[in-house]
């Protein structure tokens, strides 16, 4: 069993304050492979007077300084990218290939082009030409960063990298069940030799640390990703302090196929949203076909669920592993069961193990037709490989029943008509509408509209989400 039970403060690994053990669980065969502590309200005191303290030299360091040492971070990166891959794996249940092809690789991407930014962003500006005033870009502060389980590194390197770039100080509370990667990421910015007590990592659940950063009133700002149910918690309790609080939350993305929609289009939004198993914030959910291609669209759906394999993560291949919990194995199980009981028509997977696996949080790939989006599968952000398919009529429909949702982070059309995607895209209320499949580019914003967050994170808009904006008149 992995010994992880020292929180990185101030540029060391220190034991907690009190003896709070917590077993990591490997989704995969239910059993504990490694060993953290949820930390208490003294530990994450001590953290914060350590980034309190540290900011006063760091956010002087200049802008090559800064950028010196995170390339120095992504040569280490490269270096242990395998260990951290290993670590997803373990922790969260990526089939390994997987691992290492999209979750290690999305940390590597977002520190190169963060690298790239840092280097073209003016932290100084001359209003205008004719003005004498400026404009200065200045780190906020301390910033307390909480990530969740389902794209660990993916979050982590979304807001560490960021607040490192613009001179921020921090503490990450990591998801209490995938911190292993986590720590190992500490590990890399400790050998890339950042100054002690720039970035600290406590490991805590969310009533706790979680609660403890939250109202901390020496945190200056608080970014978090996870579930909107805590993202309303953790406003609430930095209310009092009136703190800067960038929420990242949960989705439930709609995918219009219409019947002008390339040849592989119904296939491909069912790999989509059964990536990852499921558990991924922008996923396609919500399949809305139009009628015409209703019954073909349904029999491709469940022919290409029916062909995804489902399987160990240790496994090398293309298949998908566990969802990442007993908690989230049984929410699932019972929105699907809810899902038959409510009327809809179950037309892949279920409720049953997968063949060939007795343990393990596995779930099928499965498919719910003849959907209305009023059901509660409809809704609810299941978080697992589950997906409603709602028939539609008109464009006008599909963009009703797109937009009737209380989330707005990802949204999915497919159509030959360029025209057609270009209204129907103005049209969808979300931080961001994926035609006809294609990826977001690097360095673009994400984030969501409505209850699915308020922060755009990526790129220059990444950037100044840590930054305070200064007005300096009589400069010239
Ligand atoms: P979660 O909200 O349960 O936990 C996320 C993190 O918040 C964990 O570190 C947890 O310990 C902490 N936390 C929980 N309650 C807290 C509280 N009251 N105060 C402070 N911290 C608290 O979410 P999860 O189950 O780990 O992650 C899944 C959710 O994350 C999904 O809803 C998903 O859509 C969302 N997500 C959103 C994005 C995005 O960019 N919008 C990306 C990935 C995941």
């Amino acid at each position: 069993m992995l010994d992880k039970r020292n929180f990185y403060i101030n540029g060391k690994w220190i034991k907690p304050s009190k003896l709070n053990d917590l077993e990591v669980i490997n989704p995969s065969n239910e059993e504990p492979f490694a060993v953290i502590s949820l930390g208490s309200k003294e530990d994450t005191n001590i953290a914060v007077k350590a980034a309190k303290n540290a900011f006063v030299s760091w956010k002087e360091k200049s802008k090559e300084e800064r950028i010196k040492l995170l390339e120095k971070l992504l040569k280490v990166y490269k270096k242990k990218f395998n260990v951290i891959a290993d670590a997803m794996s373990l922790e969260m249940g990526a089939p390994i290939d997987y691992a290492i092809s999209t979750h290690a690789s999305s940390g590597q991407s977002h520190l190169e082009d963060f690298i790239l930014r840092l280097k073209n962003f003016n932290f100084e500006k001359n209003f205008e030409s004719k003005s004498n005033n400026q404009i200065s870009y200045e780190p906020i502060g301390v910033c307390g960063l909480i990530t969740p389980w389902n794209w660990p590194i993916n979050q982590i390197a979304l807001k560490v990298i960021p607040a490192l770039a613009t001179g921020c100080t921090m503490i990450l509370k990591p998801s209490e069940i995938a911190p292993i990667s986590a720590m190992i990421f500490a590990e890399m910015i400790d050998e890339a030799g950042f100054p002690d007590g720039v970035f600290n990592l406590v490991n805590g659940d969310g009533n706790g640390v979680g609660t403890d950063i939250s109202s901390h009133p020496d945190i200056d700002m608080i970014s978090f990703t996870g579930s909107t149910r805590a993202g309303k918690l953790i406003s609430k309790n930095a209310s009092d302090t009136v703190k800067r609080v960038c929420l990242e939350l949960g989705g439930k993305g709609g995918n219009i196929v219409f019947a002008d929609s390339y040849p592989n289009a119904v296939r491909d939004g069912i790999r989509n949203v059964m990536s990852n198993s499921g558990q991924s914030c922008d996923a396609p959910t919500r399949m809305l076909v139009e009628k015409s291609i209703y019954e073909r669209a349904v029999k491709e759906a469940v022919e290409e669920a029916n062909n995804i394999k489902v399987d160990l993560a240790s496994k090398k291949g293309d298949h998908i592993g566990p969802v990442v919990s007993k908690v989230q194995y049984e929410k699932i199980i019972n929105l699907i069961k809810n899902g038959i009981n409510e009327g809809a028509t179950l037309a892949a997977g279920g409720p049953d193990l997968p063949e060939g696996l007795s343990k393990g949080y596995f779930i099928k790939p499965t498919i719910f037709t003849d959907v209305t989006n009023d059901m509660q599968i409809a809704k609810k952000e299941i978080f697992g490989p589950v997906l409603s398919i709602i028939p539609f009529e008109t464009e006008k429909e599909a963009i009703t029943i797109t937009n009737d949702t209380e989330y707005g982070l990802g949204n999915y059309l497919q159509t030959e008509d360029k025209e057609k995607a270009k209204r129907v895209a103005k049209e969808l209320r979300s931080g961001i509408v994926y035609i006809n499949g294609k990826a977001a580019d690097s360095g673009t914003p994400f984030g969501g509209y409505r209850q699915s967050g308020n922060g755009r994170e990526g790129g220059t808009w990444g950037l100044e989400e840590y930054l305070e904006v200064k007005t300096i008149t009589g400069w010239k």
